[in-house]
């Protein structure tokens, strides 16, 4: 490991004309072989080879990223990190997923920026109201912090909402404090120094183009950088999920879109919380910067492409002004898409591949910043002990076909092939 980050490294730093830092990790060159090898350079890729290399005695370790470390959805997203989920398969994984971000930052040595400033779910009806309620019921019997705000203890917190909006009328909202945000580009620095620090090599520039297979076993990789042998290989590529799998014949249960998100013009302090619209798809947060910070739907149709469409900005904003007319005087500066990797029942894949060898980590949907730490733990859990963390015991491939869907959502599978 480099230079420890610390104040006291900030103050001798700052005495000596910032000299003294050394680069966060090294630009790694590709061995021949490697005992595991990680596909994917994103959050969860990063955040596997650090819980591998941290926890389990596998020996050499490389992530393999096609470009830039950040480049895809880590660097992308909207920030949010909760654990308010409803199923069972789901609670456990993501509240693991929070109590890893609340020492994250302790564990990488890495200001990540982590914000447990409160996940509002605005309810709008009667029937929501008790939806979010046995949600927050699910959450306190497993453990997790959960309060039902009534509309006055709704008022008293964010006062600006539109509370007089005759369509959506705003009944009160589910809390849970222990969530908030994360700046998510420094998780990835963070995990790539951690990791680098306990000897993974990181390699950037390096596109899998191939998936070697021996004897029914995965063997190693063909990339833009030459053949690198491995005996063991972890698919870690998001939204390219399904396109890497195919590369070892595999057909994933995923479809890809694009999410976008958006920044306004820096404001000053004004949104303390992440509220989600509860009418629409919306959410915003307001960043330390001053932007607010806001999205809403998938595009609607299929694409590997890093960029969104007109049509879903205007969705968006509508729903921005529904619940918050103000912004309307906002002007937004920037906006971006990146690629979801979409399952049937919005719920992901930690598992084995059907190829020997290959494992999975896959179908994160737009919800997968917020497990960026679980999903790293129960992928090394998995690659290194070829057992399911017990977590992570019901995102199994498998259940497309068993019936056994976690369908977080109660909308059923929702494929968009024609
Ligand atoms: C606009 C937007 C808003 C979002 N908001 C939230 C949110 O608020 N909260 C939340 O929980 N989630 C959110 N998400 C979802 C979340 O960002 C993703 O689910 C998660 O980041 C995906 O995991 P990752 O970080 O590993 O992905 P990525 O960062 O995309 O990593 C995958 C990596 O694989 C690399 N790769 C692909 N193919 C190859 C190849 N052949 N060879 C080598 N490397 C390859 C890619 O270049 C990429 O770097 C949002 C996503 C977007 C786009």
């Amino acid at each position: 490991m480099g230079t420890k980050y610390s104040v006291f490294s900030v103050l001798r730093e700052s005495m000596r004309g910032h000299a003294g830092w050394t680069p966060a990790w090294r630009d790694a060159v590709p061995e021949k072989n490697y005992d595991v090898v990680i596909v994917g350079g994103g959050g969860h890729g990063l955040a596997t080879a650090h819980y591998l290399a941290k926890h389990h005695n596998v020996g050499r370790i490389a992530v393999l990223e096609k470009g830039w470390l950040g480049n895809g959805s880590i660097g992308r997203n909207t920030t949010i990190i909760r654990s308010n989920y409803l199923l069972p398969g789901n609670l456990p994984f993501y509240e693991l997923s929070m109590k890893l971000w609340e020492g994250l930052e302790q564990d990488i040595n890495y200001n990540a920026m982590v914000s447990q400033r409160g996940v509002l779910n605005i309810f709008h009806s009667d029937a929501q109201r008790d939806a979010y309620a046995r949600r927050g019921n699910a959450m306190r019997l497993h453990g997790i912090d959960a309060e039902l705000l009534d509309l006055a203890a709704l008022k008293k917190m964010v006062p600006y909402l539109d509370y007089d909006n005759a369509r959506f009328p705003i009944q009160g909202a589910l809390l849970q404090r222990r969530g908030g945000t994360v700046r998510h580009d420094a998780v990835a620095w963070g995990y790539a120094r951690a990791a680098d620090g306990r000897g993974v090599d990181i390699i950037q520039n390096c596109e899998v183009t191939g998936i070697r297979i021996e004897d029914g076993a995965a063997a190693g990789v063909e990339t833009t950088r030459g053949t690198i042998g491995a005996k063991k290989i972890g698919l870690a590529c998001a939204g390219n999920s399904s396109r890497v799998a195919a590369l070892a014949g595999i057909r994933l249960p995923i479809e890809s879109h694009a999410l976008q998100a958006f920044v306004s013009e820096a404001v000053k302090p004004l949104i303390d919380n992440v509220i989600t619209f509860g009418a629409g798809h919306f959410y915003i947060s307001q960043s330390d910067k001053g932007g607010l910070v806001f999205g809403g739907d998938i595009d609607g149709y299929n694409s590997y492409a890093a960029r969104g469409n007109l049509p879903t900005i205007e969705d968006v904003c509508e729903g921005g002004m529904a619940l918050m007319p103000m912004l309307g005087r906002a002007r937004l500066v920037r906006h971006w898409g990146g690629i979801m990797d979409m399952t049937m029942d919005g719920s992901p894949i930690i598992d084995f591949s059907p190829v020997k060898n290959l494992y999975l980590n896959a179908g994160w949907c737009y919800g997968g910043f917020k497990a960026t730490p679980a999903s790293g733990f129960c992928f090394a859990h998995l690659i290194a002990r070829d057992e399911p963390h017990e977590v992570a015991r019901a995102y199994r491939l498998d259940r497309f076909a068993r019936g056994m869907v976690i369908d977080e959502k109660g909308v059923g599978a929702q494929p968009n092939l024609h």
